[in-house]
Parts: C-alpha cells; structure tokens; sequence
C-alpha cells in the first residue's frame, strides 16, 4: 500500500521511473508523449544534460545559503539574465519555490506598496472569472474559479471578477475583434467605478490563459487598454505568467506579444523547467523604490527564497531559452504544431476552436461545430479524453470549465520546445485516436 497523499484518493497513479526527451516511462514500462510538459512544466524535455550538469555542480559546491544572510551566485546570474530580457521598466526578481509563493508574493508587494506610498485603504483585488492563480488562501482568493473558491471562501482574500478575454466563447457576431477587445478590458473600469477605484490595489491576469481556458491569448489591443485603465486610477498591473511564461508563447515573457510593460510578473513552472522547484515574482523599479525608500523591507519571506540550486538550474534553463535559442524554437515548433492540429481537426465535428501561441495550444471540444454547443456537464468530456489519451500513451491536459456561465470542455497541448517533426505527427495521431 502507498502512503503517499494522491491528488485523488480514487485514481491512483502508475509511478514514473524515467524521463527521456519528450517521453515519460512508468514501473509497469508504459512510455508516455509528455504533450503538456505536465501542466506547461518541461520545456526542455526530461533529460537536459546542461541542466542536469549545472545542478551536479552547484550541488557539490553549495546547495544552499539562507538569504537572511547570504545571496548566491546562481540567484545573482539567474536574476541578471531575466531582467536582461524582461519589459521596460521591470528591475528587481524575488524567488521562491512556485507558482503560487510568486503570486502570493506579488499580491504582498503590491498590498505593501500601497501602505508604503500612503494609500492604505487600497485593499481589493479585481481578477477575471475562471482565472487560476494557485492554491494558497491569497493566490486561490484572487482566482475566479467558483468550485475551487467556495469552500474556503471564508478564510480567504476577497477579490471580485470580469469576465476573460475569450473571443471564441464571448465576442458577438456583430463585433470586430478590436471593438470586442475593448469592451472586454473596459469591463475593468466599470468594476473598478463600482468598487471606488481608490480602494483598489491591483488587477491580475494571465496574457494567455492556460489550464483553465485552453491556451486562448486575449485578443490585439485587449492589454492595451487594460494598462491605460490601470495608470489612470493608479492600480497595479500583474501580468500571471506562470504558465505561459518562459518561452512557451514563443518570447521569453508572453506580455512581450501584446506590446505591454505589466508593474509585476509572476513565473514559474518553465523556469525551473521541471529540473527544480522555482518560481519568481519581477516587479518594477517604481515599485522596488518604494519599498526601498521607505521601509526598506519586504514583509515577506520563505525559508528557501533564492535556493542556489534551483537557481543555478533555472539559470541555465533560461540560457538555452535565450541563448541557446530555444524560445524561438517554440515559436517556429508552434507554428507545426498548429498546422498539424489544423489538418488533422480542422472540419472534425466536435472540435469548435483550434488556437494558442508558439508551444501552447488549446482545442475546444463541442456537441456542435456550427452552433459551438458544448458537451453536457454531466458526459465529462474533459475527463474521459485524459484517460483515453493517457491509455494510449498520451499525457494532455483536457477540462471542463464554465466560462460565464457556458461549460465547455477543451485539452490544452505544451509539448517540450525540443520536439521533432515526426513527434509532432505522433502527437497529433495519439490525440485524434482518442478523441
Ligand atoms: N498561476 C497560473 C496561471 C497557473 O497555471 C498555476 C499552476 N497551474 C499557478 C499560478 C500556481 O502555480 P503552482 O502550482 O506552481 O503553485
């Protein structure tokens, strides 16, 4: 009998021995096509022997330094190299272990930042209906997932919700995608003249929407508009690209496609590419002096902030990101990946929506292609195809989800950025046998 505490006490999983490439091997000698980089993790692949080499040394010269007293080489490399990449006007990087430290840290700051200039009584958060931003109270608060929220609604941050930017589910026909794009990001100043604007701290959102929605990137302008509100009633912009961050769009930052420069990035997942667990949270100088002219301390913290080894693995991850060339890889895979998704689903019946950007893509699962009319609720489209496609040897991330009151059912794909043509077509194939 296994003690360890499974995601779901009635699917017990196969135990993984090996990763090799794009390919996972469990104990039974199952060989699995990793499509989703697990939830948009391994962008490398699973055997990178750079990361896998920079680990080995870091971990034989110092593991680890608390940085209540010490910083680290790797923490200062990996810190450079993302800065060097990041948008205008993003200076300071904050690491932690995950996801959701990054947006813990992030909603912190931006709460800290508001105290440190005299505007205490900014206290609320406004994100978009069917977001995820991670399981803690503060990153789960801010989220806009219904099912997800309600049980610990009572102890949690409170936050209100706009609806997502999702064009195929919510522009009207009689709508360009520029006039939808603009009253979608209006939403946010209707809700922040509803909640009084100066109480508000900030709106988070992710540039492309991952597991919740299925890759779906807002439309040209949406982001635009969503800074213009912000600078005009002073909020922050955090920009949640845990997931679609770090190459997997095709840019090292995703908000680098819609040409915006956020107050706060969160990442995670890709940066430490699966090798190590890390995320990061990259704020702004604005910010960073703020806090620096003021209290000159962060009132944050966790014991491995900054873990030199996971640092120097990241380092290295977002060297081959960059140097090495790998997020225009994705980019240009991406571009494959989609024409192969296209030949092979594009008159499928049940498939409504084929989308995404460079490494990240997402189909929409439907009843009817014509009407768009999703699976019922009850047939668990989204669950059934996981189990499918993981019998034929295939990990997906298919979900079900409502999106303003519409359920639908979509199976997101992230492949490693190393994948060949033919393991494309391998890919494609596994998918469409069990769709
Ligand atoms: N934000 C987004 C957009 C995510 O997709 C996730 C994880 N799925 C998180 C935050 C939380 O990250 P973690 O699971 O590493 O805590």
């Amino acid at each position: 009998m296994s003690h360890v505490f499974p995601r779901h006490t009635k699917i017990i999983p196969p135990v993984a021995v090996k990763g090799e490439g794009i390919y996972i091997f469990d104990s039974n000698g199952n060989k699995y096509l990793d499509g989703s980089g697990g939830a948009a993790v391994s962008c490398l692949g699973h055997s990178d022997p750079d990361v896998i080499a920079a680990i080995k040394k870091q971990v034989d010269q110092l593991a680890f330094a608390h940085t209540g007293f010490l910083s680290s080489e790797p923490a200062e490399s990996l810190a450079d190299r993302l800065i060097a990449h990041a948008p205008e006007g993003i200076e300071r990087v904050y690491f932690v272990s995950g996801g959701s430290e990054a947006v813990e840290s992030a909603l912190k700051l931006a709460r800290q930042y508001m105290i440190e200039t005299g505007q205490p009584q900014r206290t609320r958060f406004i994100s978009r209906r069917q977001s995820y931003h991670g399981n803690t109270l503060g990153a789960l608060g801010t989220g806009g997932n219904e099912w997800r929220r309600e049980p610990f609604a009572p102890v949690m941050v409170s936050a209100s919700h706009i609806s997502p930017c999702y064009e195929y589910r919510l522009r009207r026909d009689d709508e360009t995608q520029e006039d939808y794009g603009l009253r979608a990001a209006n939403e946010l100043e209707a809700e922040l003249l509803r909640q009084g604007p100066e109480n508000v701290i900030g709106f988070i959102a992710e540039p492309v929407v991952g597991a919740t929605a299925g890759a779906v990137p807002a439309v040209p302008g949406y982001f635009k508009r969503i800074r213009e509100i912000c600078d005009q009633y002073g909020i922050l912009l955090i920009l949640d690209e845990v997931m679609c961050g770090m190459g997997r769009t095709g840019t090292l930052f995703a908000c680098e496609q819609d040409g915006i420069s956020p107050d706060m990035i969160t990442i995670a997942k890709g940066l430490g590419a699966g090798y190590q667990p890390i995320g990061a949270m990259l704020c702004s100088g604005k910010i960073y002096k703020a806090i620096e002219n003021g209290s000159g301390f962060f009132q944050h913290g966790h014991t491995y902030v900054g873990h030199p080894t996971a640092c120097a693995a990241a380092d290295a991850v977002v060297k081959k990101l960059t140097d090495g060339g790998l997020a225009a890889r994705s980019a240009q895979m991406g571009e494959k990946l989609m024409t192969a998704l296209t030949d092979a689903f594009g008159q499928h019946p049940q498939i409504g929506d084929i989308r995404g950007r460079g490494m990240f893509r997402g189909l929409e699962i439907v009843e009817d292609r014509e009407t768009k009319a999703p699976f019922a609720p009850e047939k668990g489209i989204a669950a059934k195809l996981k189990k499918h496609a993981f019998a034929n040897g295939l990990i997906c991330y298919p979900m079900g989800g409502t999106i303003d009151g519409r359920q639908g059912d979509h199976v997101m794909l992230a492949p490693p950025f190393i994948i060949t043509d033919d393991q494309i077509d391998e890919l494609v194939a596994k998918l469409s046998k069990s769709i």
